[in-house]
């Protein structure tokens, strides 16, 4: 599969993916789009010239929208087939390749537009399903008999976390400020953060309503998967591991979380599924799986100090999950809980075995104790003010290259 649009081999953007977002075009025009290369495409004013016509289901211009919610409600019959069009519509034999003017019209270099948040997010549930990172941090918070609490294999743990404060990527996120306990002393104390760090993960986006009673099986629940972006869920350590017993995570958690402005579809992420680590013991029922449903996407997380150069401090892969979406929200919803259009279900922190795998820093620097160096010689235990993280993420395999770009956020003092 080739395009009429030239892009370099190493393109998150290729052919293959097709991802979409939502873009605020010049003159302050806002519409759903998708992108290929550097190229950013207004689909809205490809529907209104014909172009989706003969996609059955595909009756109204949802792409005239601030969100994607409307048109990944259409399910994928209607977005798959609309992903599908595309993909035909930018092929290197295409009746678009000549159309100067509708290229004139609807296709923008990314550097002219500025990407928004791609669907409104009614819920925001936060998993925890890497193995690696439950492990690591039992064994920093209680200690390494308990590292994995008894329920961890056999269910895939989560919470319900904040929606009102995911942002896109590119947003300043404020230092947050708590209540802390430093293990040296008695009563707690009031300040900025000590210890904030990221969390590398990704989340899926859900295309369905259901009502509350109803729930969606592990075989079924791909199906409700409109696609994924790329997760970095901010977390405050010291203000974390003060409040977190009994109740779980509150105000280490809910200042923020930055996501990937493309949302790349499933069936994109196709040619890269693969096997998960062997689930021992044996599952319930409800929670069995059959096929590949984990994906093989690297994954690598950069540190920028201000007006310095990117170090990589970690690379990761989302095959390394022991819990799979699917089972994710099968789980979700055993119970009779409703999901809702756009609600964003992040994997939690996604480690690997090795110590450069690590999703945190406090895995990274095991908690402040072994600091990382960045390519300056700068020392970092957690992030520091006026510190960028920028996530990036992509699949490859046999020349198809299918990525998110990236999701950065730059940390800036506690008001
Ligand atoms: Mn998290």
């Amino acid at each position: 599969m080739r395009s009429f649009i030239n892009y370099s081999s190493d393109s998150d953007f290729s052919i293959h993916n097709i991802p979409f977002g939502v873009a605020v075009f010049e003159n302050e025009y806002i519409a759903c789009c998708t992108r290929i290369g550097d190229m950013v495409i207004d689909l809205a004013t490809l529907y209104d010239y014909g172009f989706f016509d003969d996609i059955a289901g595909f009756d109204e211009n949802v792409f005239e929208s601030y969100t994607l919610n409307e048109f990944i409600e259409l399910g994928k019959p209607v977005t798959n087939a609309v992903r599908l069009k595309i993909q035909e519509i930018l092929g290197e034999d295409s009746k678009l390749a000549s159309d100067e003017k509708t290229i004139a019209e609807c296709f923008y270099n990314i550097s002219q537009v500025k990407m928004m948040m791609p669907v409104h997010v009614p819920n925001y549930t936060d998993f925890y399903s890497s193995i690696e990172h439950a492990t690591n941090v039992g064994k920093m918070f209680r200690g390494e008999d308990n590292a994995l609490l008894p329920n961890w294999k056999h269910l895939p743990v989560g919470y319900h976390g904040r929606a009102s404060s995911i942002v896109i990527s590119g947003t300043d996120i404020i230092r947050p400020k708590g209540q802390m306990k430093p293990p040296e002393a008695d009563t707690p104390v009031f300040g900025a953060c000590r210890q904030l760090d990221f969390e590398l993960e990704m989340a899926f986006i859900v295309n369905t309503n259901t009502e509350m009673g109803d729930s969606i099986s592990v075989a079924d629940a791909e199906d409700a998967i409109f696609g994924m972006v790329l997760f970095n869920d901010w977390s405050a350590r010291d203000i974390q591991s003060w409040e977190y017993v009994p109740l779980g995570p509150f105000l280490g958690k809910n200042f923020g979380s930055s996501v990937s402005p493309w949302v790349v579809t499933l069936e994109a992420l196709d040619p890269f599924r693969t096997t998960s680590p062997v689930q021992n013991p044996e599952v319930l029922d409800y929670l069995k799986f059959e096929g590949d449903k984990n994906f093989d996407i690297n994954l690598q997380v950069y540190l920028q100090p201000e007006n310095g150069a990117e170090t990589l401090i970690s690379s990761s892969n989302y095959k390394f999950m022991y819990w799979n979406m699917a089972q994710q929200l099968a789980h979700h919803t055993v119970n009779g809980c409703n999901v809702e259009v756009g609600d964003m279900y992040a994997s939690g922190t996604i480690s690997g075995e090795n110590p450069d795998s690590f999703g945190s820093m406090l895995e990274l620097t095991w908690r402040g104790t072994k600091p990382l160096y960045l390519e300056d010689g700068q020392e970092r235990k957690f992030i520091n003010d006026n510190d960028t993280v920028i996530m990036r993420g992509y699949g490859e395999k046999e020349g198809v290259r299918v990525g998110f770009g990236e999701v950065s956020g730059k940390i800036l003092p506690a008001n």
